[in-house]
């Protein structure tokens, strides 16, 4: 059951109404785009899934049961949050090597996921010394380490160069091709009209449109 299902969530922080009502699907074998300005409650939606964050009222389920309750979570779901997220001073290869230790996964999947998001020439510096994009790439490494049916990731595209923005499209496409239910937000339709098969538009804490993306560019 490779699906995200978010349902009613709200959530408030003090005065701060950010999420009123927040409810779609994710399926498997797709991209979904996560879509809307900064502060429409994309991160705190994906906290609450993650188990991060507490909602209000409202549920949210990976795989069917909620995040607390999965046993070997980075096999189920895997995520990018906060690509500042990683160790300083560990190098990028003995984060992976400590995230996959502290979960049962082998060592040969830190080889493997390092070479597939292009860190395997840098993997003995220290994660600290690293640039945004590169330490986007190490969180979306961590992400892919339990090669789970599930995968959450929050503005990837920020901090990546050029190269980085069409590597990371052809990433996703073939993370839903694997059968792989892929959640992606971004404040920029732009950056996933192209790569996503369905939009999620946000806006103050609720869904605003949900669609096709073939439909919604016809529509337009
Ligand atoms: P997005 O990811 O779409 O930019 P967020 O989920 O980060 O939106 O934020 C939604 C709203 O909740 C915003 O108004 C934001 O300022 C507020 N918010 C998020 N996290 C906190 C927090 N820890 N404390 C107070 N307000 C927060
Ligand atoms: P702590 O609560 O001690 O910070 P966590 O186990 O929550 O430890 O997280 C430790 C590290 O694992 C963090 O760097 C976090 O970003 C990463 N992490 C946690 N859950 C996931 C996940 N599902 N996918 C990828 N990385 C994760």
């Amino acid at each position: 059951n490779a699906t995200i299902e978010v349902s009613g969530l709200r959530k408030r922080f003090g005065p701060t109404v950010a999420l009123d009502g927040m409810s779609f699907t994710v399926q498997p074998g797709r991209v979904t785009g996560f879509v809307g300005p900064n502060g429409a409650g994309k991160s705190t939606t994906m906290r609450v899934v993650l188990g991060l964050d507490t909602a209000d009222a409202g549920t949210a389920l990976v795989g069917g049961r909620p995040y607390r309750q999965l046993r070997t979570p980075l096999r189920q779901v895997g995520a990018l949050l906060d690509a500042n997220a990683v160790q300083p001073s560990r190098s990028a290869r003995n984060h992976l090597l400590w995230l996959a230790h502290s979960q049962g996964i082998g060592r040969a999947r830190v080889d493997t996921v390092l070479g597939q998001v292009g860190l395997a020439a840098v993997a003995r510096r220290r994660a600290g010394g690293f640039s945004l994009g590169m330490r986007q790439r190490l969180g979306i490494a961590a992400a892919l380490l339990g090669d789970p049916p599930i995968l959450l990731l929050d503005e990837p595209v920020n901090g990546l160069d050029p190269e980085g923005v069409i590597w990371i499209r052809g990433l996703l496409r073939s993370l839903a091709a694997e059968g792989r239910a892929v959640l992606v937000s971004s404040h920029l339709m732009s950056e996933l009209q192209d790569t996503a098969d369905q939009l999620v538009v946000v806006g103050r804490g609720r869904v605003i449109a949900d669609a096709n993306v073939t439909e919604l560019l016809a529509a337009a």
